[in-house]
Order: structure tokens, then C-alpha cells, then sequence
């Protein structure tokens, strides 16, 4: 089991991002004025750009194929030769649900209905805000498709909780796995 990916090695934390997106000075950490929080600011005299480190929202979708649910075998890095459900980032202008449909599609080349929310997950430090869907497959035979190397079913008792990729992951199948026994999800609470 592996914990979640270092925050410093995920450039929307600001370890790539070196030059003003507007004017291409330099950037320079330093108190902003207008909050007194410390952000990446623009060093040439009159240019204002701040860059904000904004989370990446990703969506993912928890779907029913005959009672049992889909899992993907990651490719790539962070968390590769782990398991995980199928999501991935939300594009800019594009529905929530909609992303996490697109996500099953692309990676397990089935057509999903998305459908109640099981839960949104962050972590102290964690780049991403992961939204999670329950959902049933309608049309398509599951198979690894971008970005995996394997798939497997599994029932809700059956979850390998050991070779999940992320605590996100963990978290959203937990939330799933009381969904299946109860109807139900409590929350997580803070
Ligand atoms: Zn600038």
C-alpha cells in the first residue's frame, strides 16, 4: 500500500510554476497584500498577476456491472500497478457527472449512468478534490482500456483494500461498500 502522491511533486503546488503566465517575469513567494496569505506574485513592477495554487477537482464514478463494480489497474504514476475505480480531472465548461461518465468510458469502455453522489474527498495538502458517483453500467463489456493494465470485478465485500492507489480511493470504496450494505452513506466527518 502506498500513501497518497508528495504534494511537492504535483506542479499545481506551485514546485513548477516559475514564471508570470501574463508577462513572463519571474514570480516570487511573498505576502500578498490584499489577505496577508502568502502566494506566487509577479516580481516586474506594475504587473499584479497572482498565481493562484487552486485545487484540481477530479470526478470518478463507483458503477454496478452485475452486482459487483469495476476496478482499474493504473498504468502510470502516481500509484501505479495500484487499483482504483475510473475518474480523472473535470475539464473546464464540463459537467461533474458528466466528466466521471467520460472517465468510465475511456477506461473501461463501458457507458455508465451516473448516479447519486457517495462523497467529496480531500486531504490536508492533497492537490485534488475528488468527487465520487455511485453509477450501473447500461451498454458495454468492461475491458482495461487508457491508461490501465488490468481490470477485475469485484463484489462489495471483496474490495482489496491493500493494492487501492490513493486514500481518496479508500475513502470513496468505503463510502461505496456501506452504500451496497445499507442504501446509505453516512459522510465523512471532519
Ligand atoms: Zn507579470
Amino acid at each position: 500500500m502506498i500513501g497518497n502522491p508528495p504534494p511537492e511533486a504535483h506542479p499545481n503546488l506551485g514546485g513548477a510554476v516559475r514564471h508570470c503566465v501574463v508577462c513572463g517575469a519571474p514570480l516570487e513567494r511573498r505576502v500578498w497584500a490584499f489577505d496577508g496569505t502568502e502566494q506566487l506574485c509577479c516580481t516586474r513592477p506594475g504587473c499584479t498577476y497572482v498565481h493562484f495554487l487552486d485545487p484540481k477537482v477530479a470526478a470518478g464514478v463507483i458503477p454496478t456491472f452485475g452486482g459487483k463494480t469495476i476496478l482499474l489497474q493504473r498504468a502510470h504514476n502516481p500509484g501505479k500497478g495500484l487499483w482504483t475505480f475510473p475518474g480523472g480531472y473535470v475539464n473546464q465548461g464540463e459537467v461533474v457527472q458528466k466528466a466521471a461518465a467520460r472517465e468510465a468510458l475511456e477506461e473501461a469502455a463501458v457507458e455508465v449512468r451516473v448516479g447519486a453522489l457517495l462523497g467529496v474527498y480531500s486531504f490536508d495538502r492533497f492537490p485534488t478534490i475528488l468527487i465520487v458517483f455511485a453509477g450501473e453500467v447500461v451498454s458495454g463489456e468492461p475491458r482495461a482500456a487508457a491508461e490501465s493494465t488490468a481490470l477485475r470485478l469485484v463484489g462489495a465485500e471483496e474490495i482489496p483494500f491493500g493494492d487501492l492507489a490513493f486514500d481518496t480511493t479508500r475513502a470513496a470504496m468505503r463510502d461505496w461498500q456501506e452504500w451496497m450494505r445499507t442504501g446509505r452513506v453516512s459522510g465523512t466527518a471532519l
